[in-house]
């Protein structure tokens, strides 16, 4: 008997043609990643109250924001496409704000010294 695999395995060997040519992979790849920034525009314009901006300083590229988890240090269980669309799917969830990844850095680091009473020289 043939083994059937996840749901994604039979997806592709039922389009295996379809992967097979190197055009169709690209407009696929190209999908995904459009899917992708749809989801984070609309994360980040929610979580930026319609600016598009870093909540610290301003800053403006899409490309170099990310949503922050204010209070807790802990690290999502899920990112990227997956993060933004459990966001959406909860209803845009209090507690997130719109950092560039300078300052979401800064604040980690910051957090890190705090908790290690690592005091700076
Ligand atoms: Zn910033």
């Amino acid at each position: 008997m043939e083994k059937l695999g996840t749901i994604n395995d039979r997806y592709k060997r039922k389009h295996k043609k379809f992967y097979s040519e190197e055009e169709n992979r690209v407009k696929h790849r190209e999908r995904l990643r459009r899917n992708t920034a749809d989801l984070k525009e609309r994360v980040i314009f929610h979580y930026s109250k319609g600016k598009e901006i870093c909540a610290n300083c301003n800053f403006s590229n899409l490309d170099a924001l990310t949503i922050d988890h204010i209070e807790e240090e802990t690290q999502p269980k899920v990112r990227g496409a997956a993060f933004y669309r459990q966001l959406i799917r909860e209803g845009f969830p209090k507690g997130y704000q719109v950092l560039c990844f300078n300052c979401n850095r800064i604040k980690h680091i910051n957090y890190k010294r705090i908790k290690n009473n690592y005091v700076q020289l």
